[in-house]
């Protein structure tokens, strides 16, 4: 790992809780609350109109997409191998992770396979 995103890292877990609750948040309240893993949270029903009734399926999916991307880079951090690209094992830039602290490729690695992959 990097050594400056070492320094990073409390704001960057910080970023990934945030940034994951707030995910979990909206997938239980999109219509038909597709998230089954926020089994924890209390079983109250929205009021009619509460939930963000414009999200899409697709909105839906993305959240889904990015809810996991950000639980596997907490894990990551668990395990100690954050920060570093699961194609080159070479380091994820801080840069790269600031932008996006989910980040699991390297600048270059990423740019090879696409933003979806
Ligand atoms: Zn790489």
């Amino acid at each position: 790992m990097d050594a400056d995103v070492e320094k990073y890292l409390p704001q960057l877990r910080g970023a990934l809780l945030a940034r994951a609750g707030r995910l979990r948040e909206a997938l239980r309240r999109a219509p038909g609350g597709r998230d089954r893993r926020a089994s924890r949270a209390p079983a109250v029903a929205a009021p009619p109109g509460a939930g963000d009734a414009t999200a899409t399926r697709a909105d839906d999916d993305a959240a889904l997409a990015e809810l996991w991307e950000c639980e596997a880079a907490l894990r990551r951090l668990e395990t100690g191998c954050y920060g570093t690209c699961c194609d080159c094992r070479g380091d994820v830039g801080l840069i790269e992770l600031l932008l996006r602290p989910q980040a699991q490729r390297c600048e270059a690695c990423e740019n090879r396979h696409g933003p979806s992959a």
